[in-house]
């Protein structure tokens, strides 16, 4: 006789614990399972957070109290907004956190979730029973029965890792690989497929010569990522820059034949924005130089992370092109870098709550999805992991949108596209990003959460009152206003149409800044400056928003059309083979995503279509 929980979550890493923490905060009794607790919330590959599009996912899951933002908050030393010349939808806030301060932050953000339980052991298969999950087999023999499950097992299924010609079974570097639940997965009928990714060999710092290197510096007023973080680490950190040599492409080129890749021991697809230096010298052969960023793994840690340098090649090769690169001509290397390969499974085959459509209660977050990296996968977690436990209470799924989230960007492509390389975000993915913002996520996701549960009482107290500041400037905003002639007068160059324009209305142009309209109006001092960048941002973009009204429409129309699951698109006359044989596989639960799946064609929503407005019929009919 096992343990029960209401949710079973496996695996301890950034989609884990999301989807556990989550789970808890809505009140299931939930189980973290991963295979070894002292490495929940590791850093696999690059120390940092965030960047453009990261950055987004690092808002929104903080929007609804997850945990990767605060955390990142605790353990970053070194804040940079990313693309700050550009617009503010497409900022990108990154910190490079130290390594072991962020496992243990996570650990004890964790162990601070009430109805959550940390368990160390390995899930060795799924139970089900008539086509839905009712536990969990440990490979110790143990079982936990449960209502859901949520797998976000990373790289460790039949992880492989590779290394010149010599291979290792394991999940990561000093990990073992997750065999027995990858068949188990396997028996009930899943599709695996296979991708692969890499990390840099881990120099050691005091074998360096800084004394040449470019330094870059971090923000000098840094940003966090949380609502909740009231103060930062004090003690900032900076990186270096150094470059590959057109000596340092020679000897990659000389060795090509001895890269996993070349020699077909890898089959598995590698994330193309993020490709190792192998690839890099060969895919942009006319560059004889690639960017290094020498970026310090921890405060009291003497590892450095060349980010920049990912490889497969054999040890002593690694050390022979790394000699060539300014600065590192005496580095020595604490740890080789590796490339792994691993199974996922095609996420088509899931619903936009992240359950499978197979097995009822068995829901995927993370790399397992087809995904790289933390905050895709902590985004997911978070989604799956609400999800896993409305279903164990038998509530309605949470899914979110294109509309409302960089979350719902994700999960709609991977659950409408599938993917062909591991799936990394970009705010180019979404066609709604001047909405999208990562000043705006609170204002898109967090009153959902509180009605979902998802968000506790410190967040909605803090939400509340930036709301009421953020009320109390617009309502300012709005009611100080000027004549064009009066604006003229006082140096801001807007039409001489005698209308009347408030402060918000001269936020909008471009050339007008928040110093012109507090130089007008002295009242304005009294908006905190946090609030100032938020109120400046949506001036500058309500216009543009307003244009895209039109879009948002059509999408909730198209929406409104649903698709039974239960359709038989075979069967649909004048449907093509490839078209049904697509609908079939994503089975899309509405018209705007049927329309969005690859291949799709005019006349094949017209066909479908018809079915979609018999839905709406029956149902209204129905009620
Ligand atoms: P992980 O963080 O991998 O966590 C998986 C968890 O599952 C672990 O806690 C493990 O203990 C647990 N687990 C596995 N099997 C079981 C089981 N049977 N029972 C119980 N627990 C289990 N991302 C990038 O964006 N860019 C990169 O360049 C990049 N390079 C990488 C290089 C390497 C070598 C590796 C290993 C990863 C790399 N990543 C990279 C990927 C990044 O680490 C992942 O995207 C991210 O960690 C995925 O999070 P996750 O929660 O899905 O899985």
């Amino acid at each position: 006789m096992g343990r029960g929980y209401d949710v079973v979550v496996i695996g301890g890493g950034h989609a884990g614990c999301e989807a556990a923490a989550a789970a808890a905060r809505l009140g299931a009794r939930t189980a973290l399972l991963t295979l070894a607790a002292d490495r929940i919330g590791e850093m696999s590959c690059n120390p940092a957070i965030g960047g453009v599009g990261k950055g987004h996912l690092v808002r929104e899951i903080d929007a609804l109290d997850g945990l990767m933002g605060r955390v990142a908050d605790a353990a970053g030393i070194h804040f940079k907004v990313l693309n700050r010349s550009k617009g503010a939808a497409v900022h990108g806030l990154r910190a490079q956190a130290d390594r072991k301060r962020y496992r243990a932050a996570m650990q004890a953000a964790l162990q601070d979730v009430a109805g959550l339980e940390i368990i160390e052991g390995e899930a060795a298969g799924i139970v089900c029973e008539a086509g839905r999950v009712v536990g969990v087999n440990l490979a110790n023999g143990d079982y936990f029965a449960c209502g859901s499950i949520v797998i976000t097992t990373g790289t460790f299924l039949r992880g492989m890792m590779h290394l010149g010609p010599v291979q290792t079974p394991g999940g990561r570097h000093g990990a073992n690989a997750s065999i027995a639940l990858a068949k188990s997965l396997e028996q009930h009928e899943f599709a695996l497929g296979r991708l692969k990714t890499g990390t840099p060999p881990r120099l050691d710092g005091r074998t360096i010569d800084w004394s040449g290197l470019a330094v870059q510096k971090g923000d000098d007023q840094p940003e966090a990522f949380s609502l909740l973080t009231t103060r930062l680490i004090e003690q900032q950190v900076v990186c270096h820059l150094t470059a590959t040599q057109p000596a340092t492409h020679e000897i990659i080129r000389q060795h090509l034949h001895l890269s996993p890749m070349r020699t077909g021991a890898i089959g598995g697809v590698g994330p193309r924005y993020c490709p190792s230096i192998e690839d890099k010298v060969t895919r942009f052969a006319d560059r004889n130089s690639h960017q290094i960023f020498l970026e310090p793994e921890g405060l009291d840690d003497p590892t450095i992370y060349p980010n920049g340098i990912s490889t497969s090649l054999p040890l002593e090769v690694q050390r022979a092109f790394i000699a060539t690169l300014p600065g590192l001509e005496h580095a020595k290397i604490m740890r080789p870098g590796y490339a792994i390969e691993y199974d996922y499974i095609d996420p088509r085959g899931l619903k936009g709550s992240l359950e499978t459509r197979k097995v009822k209660g068995l829901y995927l977050a993370g790399q397992i999805n087809g995904t790289t990296g933390y905050e895709e996968a902590a985004a997911q977690g978070l989604v799956a992991g609400v999800n896993a436990a409305l279903g164990a209470g038998g509530g309605e799924a949470f899914i979110p949108g294109r509309d409302d989230s960089y979350m719902g960007v994700m999960i709609d492509d991977l659950i409408t596209r599938g993917v062909s390389e591991p799936y990394r975000m970009f705010t180019a993915r979404s066609e709604f990003r001047l909405w999208l913002r990562p000043d705006n996520a609170d204002t898109r996701l967090t009153a959902r959460g509180i009605a979902l549960g998802c968000v506790g009482a410190a967040r909605a107290a803090a939400f509340s009152a930036k709301n009421a500041a953020l009320s109390r400037g617009q309502a300012l905003l709005d009611r100080l206003s000027l004549t064009s002639a009066a604006a003229l007068r006082a140096g801001l160059r807007v039409n001489q149409d005698g209308v009347r324009r408030s402060a918000g209305d001269l936020l909008a142009f471009p050339d007008i800044g928040w110093e012109d309209v507090a130089r007008i109006w002295p009242e304005l001092a009294e908006i905190s400056p946090e609030h100032v960048q938020i109120l400046q941002t949506q001036a500058r973009y309500a216009v543009y928003l307003d244009r895209q009204g039109a879009e948002l429409e059509a999408l909730h129309r198209d929406a409104s059309y649903k698709l039974a699951e239960s359709i038989d698109y075979r069967a649909i006359r004048g449907l093509s083979h490839e078209i049904a044989g697509r609908l079939d596989k994503v089975r899309p639960r509405d018209m705007a995503q049927a329309a969005r799946l690859e291949g799709m064609t005019p006349t094949a929503l017209t066909l479908i279509s018809g079915l979609a407005k018999r839905e709406v019929a029956d149902a209204r009919r129905r009620a």
